[in-house]
């Protein structure tokens, strides 16, 4: 078996939807199981959706969903009428069912009511591409991942439940592959142990892709998307970035919890559980290698294999005279932040202050409140991190001070710095209006005139 997710560029623009058909024929001995993000722009007019009280703003929504699914049927259905008007029908079924559950919520909160309704993304384009797929001469068949990925019960950012999704993807997809079906599934979504909707966090269809690869044992997790693979930085932001052939997992994730959106930061958890290599390949290109991630990875010269930065970086300083008199301090305070949904990133602790990086923002005020218990707390918001990633990054001796001369030239003042035991990442917390500056710079310095 073979996991293939199509993001959100790939399942909308005309050239790649075609190429889906293609890479589908040409993978059906492998037999393929598909995996779809919504439409570009979907989620985030359904985001503002879930939020819009006013009767008129929502018909504004409602009708720019309805537009983006407009083209695409009328493009990607242009010649055949029966097929046009067959997904039109879909379309306004799932758009009718969504004005339902607006008007008529008997949903506990509203983190819950966003989850159900940012779903309708992705349960669109499944049905979408199926039909797609179908007219194809596929045996393609869409499949609602509530029905096989079960999730925690955190709305907004649910992560899975292993047994009680390896037992549902078994009982959903395995029979379909046997029947030689393709199935076309939601990604981003999921249910709770008691079958409410949740969603696995935003740019959650790569996390989808890796949990049912996962959960059904497949060969290998295909990540196709609108570059050719994993760059050295963000192509788009610097144009000599260098494609990457090959990843080791930790490199892979520590990129994407940095920063690198090409793949959401969870991705490659349940691949490395499974020892399953994930590939990045480019929709646009279909017969380009990509990047392969997967154990092995010798650099042991410890070259830097990527720059990642993320823009906005919450830090959150906590100070206690009396911290190290008190045993369990620190505990004390992951607990309160873990209660409120808040996971950090980077620490740095004294003897008097803890200043953590907070990767997610959950009950804020609610954390701040109880911190301000037994420690007092500042919450600073203007800063973002920069990353350097690569196995073995440290062994290079000169690596710290040819860092320290570039924030030095460019008068950058660190806020933080930290690499972990692991050898694998330097992250530098630095003013925000920095960034721009610093990372085109460190590319050069660290990869373009490195290798
Ligand atoms: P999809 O909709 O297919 O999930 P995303 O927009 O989430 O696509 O991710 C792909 C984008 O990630 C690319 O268009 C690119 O701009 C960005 N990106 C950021 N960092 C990197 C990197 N290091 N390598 C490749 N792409 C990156
Ligand atoms: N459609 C979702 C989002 O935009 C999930 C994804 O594309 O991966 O966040
Ligand atoms: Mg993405």
């Amino acid at each position: 078996m073979l996991v293939m997710k199509f993001g959100g560029t790939s399942v909308t623009k005309p050239d790649s939807v075609a190429a889906i058909n293609t890479l589908v024929q040409r993978e059906l001995n492998r037999q393929p199981i598909l995996v779809v993000s919504a439409l570009s722009g979907i989620t985030d007019l359904l985001v503002k959706l879930s939020h819009t009280i006013l009767d008129y703003e929502q018909e504004d929504l409602f009708e720019q969903i309805f537009m983006k699914h407009d083209l695409w049927i009328k493009t990607i259905f242009a010649a055949n009428m029966d097929l046009q008007t067959s997904a039109f029908k879909l379309v306004h079924d799932y758009l009718d069912q969504l004005r339902e559950l607006l008007h008529s919520h008997g949903l506990v909160n509203q983190l819950q009511l966003h989850d159900s309704v940012v779903s309708f993304g992705e349960k669109i384009s499944s049905a979408l591409i199926s039909l797609f797929l179908i007219s194809n001469g596929v045996n393609a068949k869409q499949v609602l991942a509530t029905s096989c990925i079960i999730t925690t019960k955190q709305f907004g950012g649910a992560d899975f439940i292993d047994a009680a999704t390896k037992k549902a993807c078994k009982k959903t997809i395995l029979p379909l592959i046997e029947q030689g079906v393709v199935p076309v599934i939601t990604g981003f979504i999921g249910a709770n142990t008691v079958g409410e909707t949740t969603i696995l966090g935003r740019g959650g269809s790569d996390y989808s892709a890796a949990i049912i690869g996962y959960a059904v044992q497949s060969e290998e997790i295909q990540i196709w998307t609108d570059v050719n693979g994993v760059y050295s930085a963000d192509p788009r932001v610097i144009k000599d970035a260098k494609l990457l052939k090959q990843l080791s997992y930790q490199e892979a994730a520590e990129l994407a919890m940095f920063g690198a959106k090409v793949l959401h930061p969870r991705t490659i958890q349940p691949a490395v559980r499974a020892d399953i290599p994930v590939r990045v390949l480019n929709t646009f290109n279909i017969d380009n290698v990509g990047t392969i991630i997967a154990h092995a990875a010798d650099n042991s010269d410890g070259t830097v294999k990527s720059v990642t930065w993320k823009k906005a970086v919450p830090l959150l300083n906590i100070y206690s005279a009396d911290m190290f008199l008190s045993k369990g301090f620190l505990q004390k305070i992951f607990a309160v932040l873990a209660k409120n949904n808040i996971s950090v990133n980077m620490l740095s602790a004294s003897e008097v202050s803890v200043s953590v990086t907070l990767d997610t923002i959950g009950k804020l005020d609610e954390a701040l409140q109880e911190l301000n218990k037994f420690a007092k707390t500042d919450y600073i918001e203007g800063f973002g991190t920069v990353s350097l990633v690569g196995e073995q990054i440290m062994n290079k001796h000169s690596l710290m001070q040819e860092l320290f001369n570039l924030f030095q030239a460019t008068s950058t003042q660190v806020q933080m710095l930290s690499y972990s035991a692991s050898n694998i990442n330097i992250s530098m917390i630095v003013p925000t209006d920095k960034i721009g500056e610093i990372v085109p710079l460190l590319h050069t310095k660290f990869i373009t005139m490195s290798n």
